[in-house]
């Protein structure tokens, strides 16, 4: 049985005080939680998170990673700096990173690729936008977006992977699919994962995001292939992230 997770994408926000201040509040809301809990912030305060973090029951990440090694790629930060700090998780693929820095499905496989490569989960990300849902085509575009991350990695590293279905028009919009419009591409992604390696399949994590709050956060949960969530807007309140995992444990 896979256990759920909880990833918070703070996106471009957040301060040294103002993280403090929600990290202790959901540090403080949680002792032993009965579900994964991660939160994925601006690469400079990873330090503040390996420090702050450190001992606790909260794991950390960065919302990028370089499709590099290293070397003279200006502003770009390699896989093993993110270990440097203790990243467990790395998002990569994000709709937000595709729309406006162009990142191609290819790309995201080779910053997948690299963040395996040093050891960390790469949560990739995939997701159809509103004019490709309402043409019909949502599973021609994530099954794409999929296809082409598992033809750049090995059988035995899919159950590494972290998979996010994160559907464009959901995102930061308070739209949200409903549980069974996602519970069908969930069940998809994980049957592309299966013709990959069957085994993996049923240990990946497939979460949903988009607009996932405390008042659906439950029934999505509650969906048999739907393994968690990547939390945005509610992740920056303490309140609502807690009560988000709060669902999370009983399902
Ligand atoms: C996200 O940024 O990954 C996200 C799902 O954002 P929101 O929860 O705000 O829609």
């Amino acid at each position: 049985m896979r256990q759920k997770l909880i990833v918070g994408n703070w996106k471009m926000n957040g301060s040294l005080a103002a993280n403090a201040s929600l990290l202790s509040a959901i540090e403080r809301g949680l002792s032993a939680p009965r579900c994964q809990v991660a939160v994925c912030v601006p690469a400079p305060y990873l330090a503040q998170c390996q420090q702050l973090l450190g001992n606790g029951v909260v794991a950390w990440g960065a919302q990028d990673v370089s499709a590099q090694a290293e070397g003279a790629y200006t502003g770009e930060v390699a896989a093993g700096m993110l270990q440097d700090f203790a990243c467990r998780y790395v998002i990569v693929g994000h709709s937000e990173r595709r729309t406006y820095h162009g990142e191609s499905s290819d790309l995201v496989a080779k910053k997948a690729v690299q963040a395996l490569a040093s050891g960390l989960v790469p949560i990739v990300c995939v997701g159809e936008t509103l004019a490709q849902r309402e043409a019909g085509q949502t599973e021609q575009v994530v099954g794409e977006q999929l296809q082409a991350l598992l033809a750049a990695l090995a059988k035995d590293e899919i159950s590494n992977l972290v998979i996010a279905y994160e559907p464009v028009w959901a995102i930061g919009t308070g739209r949200t699919a409903t549980p069974e419009m996602a519970q069908q591409v969930h069940a998809f992604l994980r049957a592309q994962l299966a013709a990959a390696n069957s085994e993996a399949a049923q240990q990946v994590a497939i979460l949903y995001g988009g607009s996932m709050k405390p008042d659906n956060a439950q029934q999505l949960l509650a969906q048999a292939d739907i393994d968690g969530g990547l939390i945005g807007g509610a992740a920056l309140k303490a309140q609502d992230f807690l009560a988000i995992i709060a669902a999370a444990e009983t399902n």
